[in-house]
């Protein structure tokens, strides 16, 4: 693998370290990092889930109740309205003997009854009829009167027989009414007829219409003897007073089966169209039950629609959060690993990034060079000129070596006056081509400072190793010593540790 640090001049014409490419350690300690991050990002993702699950639930319980509420109270209302209130009615003007007077004679004035009826009706609002026993007729609000003949009006003879005072039955098909029969005996109980209010239903079906089209609850009701009286599915309205029954419905016999097992009165039950949720009310002065039926599969749907939405939504804002949050921590990192780095002064990578490449590339090269780079007399340009124009002249140093080098390896402060160069696959040749070079620029290099001009040249040293167990210290060591021996050979040259040989700059240049 060969490391990819890149010379990216910057001002100062310097080797600037690739946040990227951080040496070894630096990727061990951003695979912890990026592995705590993605440990984090998981648990973040399952909090956001549940987190997303309890609000949507909480959600679905109150818009459940919210719905339950809006659409089951109307439907008492109604069935109050449209049913029991002419119930009360009948039973009430059925008993209190206001059409006593008509039932005790056989032949009864026509226009006298017809009259009182019409009156009720415009009073209540509703259809009012006499079938009487005497004449054998009925008299009706709406001005007709007909005769009660035996296979013709099937419901007088039915009812009559039964010993029933009041008698609640739906009629015409077409136009679906509710009739309420209250049984009429004289003193001694001998049966006389019946007294009779009729109710047109078209508006209650209607309503109950509009709820299953917006709720999507279906509507039965079964009287005592578990017929389907009414019901918002058309085809199980009775057809000539032939009723279907509840048993004929799929989800009847499991409802029951559930109802007996517990006190609860809603159940949901499992048909082949999908589950139902299925309520049962008593309404007791009809001695009618009505079933509220609810099939689950749309809100089921609506449902699991809904949670993949705040799901998604949540965890796309979770993800673009983390991404936030990566992206400022990559920054802060970039930050301080170039602080960590990078020497403050020239911009070159610090001794311990030397330190971190060398031991990244090493494993991978077959040999490697460095060189040693000590400034000559370099505390007598402080002490005649300041440390302002020495930093000056360090910085010009520093662009002057990172050109010559040519981009390979890495080129660093090593620590005060002294550099280090690290050529990985260099021959030892190269190397003392690289170090001559930059010593005989070095010696045709002048730094402008305010009011003089500065030449300076420096020491090098060269060690080369293709052995792949020598460490940096064993290199560093034998380059160092050579950069002394140069410093004793009179400075401003190139000495290798390998093979001994020098190479001055006055002698490259000449
Ligand atoms: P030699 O040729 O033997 O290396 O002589 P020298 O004067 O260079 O060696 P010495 O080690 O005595 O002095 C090194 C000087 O480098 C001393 C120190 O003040 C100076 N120096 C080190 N770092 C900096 C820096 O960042 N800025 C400045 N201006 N001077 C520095
Ligand atoms: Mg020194
Ligand atoms: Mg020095």
């Amino acid at each position: 693998m060969q490391p990819e640090y890149f010379g990216n001049a910057d001002a100062c014409g310097t080797l600037c370290w690739n946040f990227n490419q951080e040496g070894f350690e630096g990727r061990v300690r951003r695979y912890r990092l990026t592995k705590q991050a993605g440990i984090v990002f998981v648990l973040c993702l399952i909090l956001c889930v549940v987190i997303a699950s309890i609000l949507f639930v909480r959600n679905m319980a109150a818009n459940q109740s919210q719905q339950q509420q809006q659409s089951i109270s109307p439907v008492f209302t109604l069935v109050e309205e449209q049913l029991i209130a002419p119930l009360h009615i009948a039973k009430t003007l059925g008993t209190i003997g206001i059409y006593d007077e008509f039932f005790a004679s056989d032949t009864p004035d026509e226009s006298q009854v017809v009259a009182a009826l019409q009156n009720y009706a415009k009073l209540f609002n509703l259809e009012f009829y006499l079938a009487h026993e005497g004449s054998r007729k009925q008299y009706n609000s709406d001005g007709t009167v007909f005769d009660l003949i035996p296979g013709e009006v099937y419901w007088y003879f039915d009812f009559k027989d039964r010993p029933l005072d009041v008698q609640a039955v739906l009629g015409k098909q077409a136009d679906v009414h509710l009739y309420i029969d209250v049984r009429q005996t004289g003193i001694n109980g001998e049966f006389r007829g019946f007294a009779g209010v009729g109710k047109g239903l078209g508006e209650f079906l209607q309503a109950f219409e509009q709820f299953r089209q917006k709720y999507g609850h279906e509507f039965v009701f079964a009287n005592n003897r578990g017929e389907i009286v009414l019901s918002s599915r058309h085809e199980l309205l009775p057809e000539n007073l032939e009723f279907k029954s509840l048993s004929q419905l799929s989800w009847y016999a499991q409802f029951e089966q559930l109802a007996n097992t517990s006190e609860d009165r809603s159940h949901l039950v499992n048909s082949s169209g999908g589950d139902l949720l299925i309520s049962e009310f008593t309404l007791e002065s009809l001695d009618w039950r009505l079933f509220i039926v609810t099939p689950l599969a749309p809100r089921q749907h609506a449902a699991s629609k809904a949670f993949m939405l705040y799901a998604l939504l949540t965890m796309i804002g979770l993800i673009v959060l983390f991404k936030l949050i990566q992206k400022i921590l990559s920054l802060y990192y970039q930050q301080l690993s170039n602080r960590i780095n990078i020497d403050p002064l020239t911009n070159l990578p610090n001794r311990s990034q030397l330190e971190q490449y060398f031991a990244q590339i090493r494993p991978d090269c077959r040999e490697i060079a460095l060189i040693v780079v000590d400034i000559d007399n370099f505390k007598q340009i402080n002490d005649t000129y300041g440390h302002n124009a020495g930093d000056q002249v360090l910085l010009n140093i520093t662009r002057l070596f990172s050109e010559n080098m040519q981009a390979e390896g890495l080129f660093g402060r090593w620590g005060g006056e002294e550099f280090l160069f690290i050529l990985p696959e260099a021959n030892h040749q190269h190397a003392m081509e690289v170090a001559t070079r930059c010593c005989v620029a070095l010696q045709h290099h002048s730094t402008e400072l305010p009011k003089s001009r500065v030449r300076v040249t420096a020491s090098f040293g060269v060690s080369h190793s293709r052995r792949s167990d020598d460490g940096l210290s064993l290199l560093f060591e034998q380059a160092d010593q050579a950069m002394y021996q140069a410093k004793r050979n009179g400075r401003n040259q190139v000495v290798s540790a390998n093979i001994n040989s020098r190479s001055d700059g006055s002698r490259s240049d000449g």
